[in-house]
C-alpha cells in the first residue's frame, strides 16, 4: 500500500466511485480504498442467502436522481446497458378501508384519479414542476453555495415557486391546499423519505424535488438486477481509465493511506476527523465536530412466494409503496420518532422489484425491500412491526413471506460505517444541514487540511444516488490540486462498429 498515486478514494459508494471516474478521466493514477468485502456502498445488490437465486438491494432500490442528476446524465448509464425500468405507478400510499393514493408516472392521470379540487391542487403544485424538472434539479442539486448553473434567468420563477412551495407544504400551512385524505397522504409519504419531524421544510423540499421527478420524464426507475448495475457502470468505467479499487480496506489512521497528493474521503466527517486528527484546523474541527446525524432506519429485507396482496389491487404495480396511512398517521409516527420513541405504527417504505424486472424472481419466489423509520440508534429488530404494517394495508401478506433478515438501525454501520447510528441519510435532513452541510465554510469539500476532502452524502446536495458529491469534490481537486482547468468528458465510449 505504499506506492504513491494521484489520487486516492476512501469509500466506494456512488459519490466515492463518481470521485474515482471523474479524477481517472482527467489522466490521474487514482486508489479506491473500501471498508467492506464489497463494492457500492449504499448501491449494493447482494445474495442475503435468505433464498437461492434471490438477491437484496441492502441499501438504495430506487432511483430518481440517477437518470435526473447531471452527473448521470453527462456519464450517461442507458448508454452503458443500465436499463433503468419505469413503473407505471411511481408510488402509492394505502389507506385504511381499502383506499389508496396513487401517483402515477402521467401527472394528468394522477389529478384525474385523486378527482375533484384535490386533483386540481396536485396538478398545479407538482405539473409545473415536473415540466421544469432541469431547473428543480439545479436548485435542490446545487452546491447551496454557488449559483446553480442549470437556473436561466427563466429558472427564477421556478425557484420563487418551489421556495413557496417548500414554506407550504413544510409548515402548519400544510394543510391548506388538500381537503380530502389522498392526496395529502401521497405527498406526505415522500416527504417522509426525510426522516425528519412532519411538516418540516426538509421533509417538504424532499417531497417537491422527488414527487416533481415522478411526474418527469424518466419517473421512479428501478435498474434492472437491481441497484448493483449502477455501481457495475461506475466501476467498469473507473477499472478502464486506470484506476483500481481495493476492498477489505478500512481507513482508520494515516498510515492506511498510501502517500498521494489528494485524498477525498466518501465519508461523514467523522472518518475525517479520526484520521487525520489534529492536522484539521481548531475551526473546521469544531464545525465538523458539530455535524448532527439524523434519525434511523431499521432495515427488513423479505423473500416471498408471490405479490405482496395489497386490499387496492393498483398498490400492487407500484415501484415504491409508502405504508403509513394518512398524513396524521406518518406525521404522528414521525414524531414518536423524533421524541426519540418506536412508533406503534411505524413509517415503512417498500419496493417489489418484479414490478418492473420480473428477472429478480427465481423459483416462484421474490424479493421484497422494506425499511422502518426509528429512533438513531435502535437495536431493536422490526420484523414484526413492519410485516404488521404490511398487513394493514395487506390482509394475508403473513401467509407469503418465506423468510426475512432485520438489521437493525444500530447495526446499519457494520456493513457502512456511514449510517451512523443507522442515519441513512449520512447526516440529519434539516433546512440548516442542507445549506451547511458539512458546515457552513465556503466550500463544502474542503476540510481545511491541505490536500484532503469530503465528497459523501454529507457534503451538497446531501443524500441519494446521484453521485454530484463525489463530482462536485473531485472538479475542485482537478483545479486546486493538479491545476487541470478543463472538465474531462463522462461520455461512454462509442458502441462497438
Ligand atoms: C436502507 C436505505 C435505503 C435507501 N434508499 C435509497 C433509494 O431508494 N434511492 C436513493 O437514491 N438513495 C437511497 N438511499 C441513500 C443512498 O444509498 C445514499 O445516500 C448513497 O449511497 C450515498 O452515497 P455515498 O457515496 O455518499 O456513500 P455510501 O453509499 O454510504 O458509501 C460510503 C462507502 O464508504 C465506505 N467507508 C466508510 N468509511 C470508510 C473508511 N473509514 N474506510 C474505507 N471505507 C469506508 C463504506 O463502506 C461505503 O462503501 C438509501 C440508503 C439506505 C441505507
Amino acid at each position: 500500500m505504499s506506492e504513491t498515486v494521484d489520487a486516492v478514494v476512501v469509500g466506494s459508494g456512488p459519490n466515492g466511485l463518481a470521485a474515482a471516474v471523474t479524477l481517472a478521466r482527467a489522466g490521474l493514477t487514482v486508489r479506491v480504498l473500501e471498508a467492506q468485502p464489497t463494492v457500492g456502498g449504499g448501491a449494493r445488490t447482494l445474495d442475503l442467502g435468505l433464498a437461492d437465486g434471490i438477491e437484496h438491494d441492502i441499501c438504495s432500490a430506487v432511483h430518481p436522481l440517477a437518470w435526473a442528476s447531471p452527473f448521470f446524465e453527462a456519464f450517461d448509464l442507458r448508454a452503458r446497458g443500465v436499463d433503468l425500468l419505469v413503473p407505471e405507478i411511481s408510488f402509492a400510499q394505502p389507506l385504511d378501508e381499502g383506499r389508496a393514493g396513487i401517483a402515477y408516472h402521467s401527472v394528468e392521470r394522477t389529478a384525474e384519479r385523486i378527482g375533484g379540487p384535490d386533483g386540481a391542487a396536485w396538478s398545479a403544485l407538482l405539473g409545473p414542476f415536473s415540466r421544469s424538472w432541469r431547473e428543480v434539479v439545479a436548485l435542490a442539486l446545487g452546491d447551496k453555495r454557488s449559483i446553480p448553473s442549470g437556473l436561466v434567468p427563466g429558472g427564477l420563477t421556478t425557484a420563487a415557486r418551489f421556495g413557496a412551495a417548500v414554506l407550504e407544504q413544510g409548515t402548519r400551512a400544510w394543510n391548506r391546499r388538500f381537503a380530502g385524505d389522498e392526496a395529502a397522504a401521497l405527498l406526505t409519504g415522500v416527504a417522509a423519505h426525510a426522516i425528519t419531524p412532519l411538516p418540516s421544510l426538509g421533509g417538504a423540499g424532499t417531497a417537491l424535488l422527488l414527487g416533481s421527478l415522478a411526474h418527469a420524464e424518466g419517473g421512479w426507475p428501478i435498474p434492472r438486477g437491481g441497484s448493483g448495475a449502477i455501481v457495475a457502470a461506475l466501476v467498469a468505467d473507473l477499472l478502464a481509465h486506470g484506476g483500481e479499487v481495493v476492498t477489505d480496506h478500512p481507513v482508520r489512521t494515516r498510515r492506511d493511506l498510501p502517500p498521494a497528493r489528494a485524498y477525498l474521503f466518501d465519508t461523514t466527517p467523522r472518518a475525517v476527523l479520526e484520521v487525520f486528527g489534529e492536522r484539521v484546523p481548531t475551526k473546521a474541527a469544531q464545525a465538523l465536530a458539530r455535524f448532527r446525524y439524523g434519525n434511523a432506519a431499521a432495515k427488513v429485507d423479505f423473500v416471498l412466494s408471490g405479490p405482496v396482496p395489497w386490499a387496492e389491487p393498483e398498490v400492487g404495480r407500484a415501484g415504491t409503496v409508502h405504508v403509513g396511512g394518512s398524513r396524521a398517521q406518518m406525521a404522528a409516527a414521525e414524531a414518536a420518532v423524533a421524541a426519540g420513541r418506536h412508533a406503534g405504527r411505524p413509517l415503512v417504505l417498500v419496493s417489489d422489484p418484479t414490478v418492473v424486472d420480473p428477472s429478480r424472481g427465481s423459483g416462484g419466489l421474490r424479493p421484497l425491500w422494506s425499511y422502518a423509520h426509528v429512533p438513531a440508534g435502535s437495536t431493536v429488530d422490526v420484523t414484526e412491526a413492519v410485516t404488521a404494517q404490511i398487513e394493514r394495508f395487506a390482509p394475508g401478506f403473513r401467509d407469503v413471506v418465506v423468510s426475512s433478515r432485520c438489521v437493525p438501525a444500530a447495526h446499519m454501520s457494520e456493513h457502512n460505517a456511514n449510517y451512523v447510528g443507522g442515519d441513512i441519510a449520512a447526516g440529519a435532513v434539516t433546512m440548516w444541514q442542507m445549506v451547511a452541510r458539512p458546515s457552513l465554510r465556503r466550500d463544502p469539500y474542503d476540510t481545511g487540511v491541505d490536500g484532503v476532502y469530503l465528497c459523501s452524502a454529507s457534503t451538497p446536495p446531501g443524500p441519494g444516488v446521484h453521485g454530484l458529491g463525489g463530482w462536485n469534490a473531485a472538479r475542485r481537486v482537478l483545479r486546486r490540486e493538479f491545476d487541470l482547468r478543463s472538465e474531462p468528458s463522462l461520455a461512454p465510449p462509442p458502441p462497438p462498429r
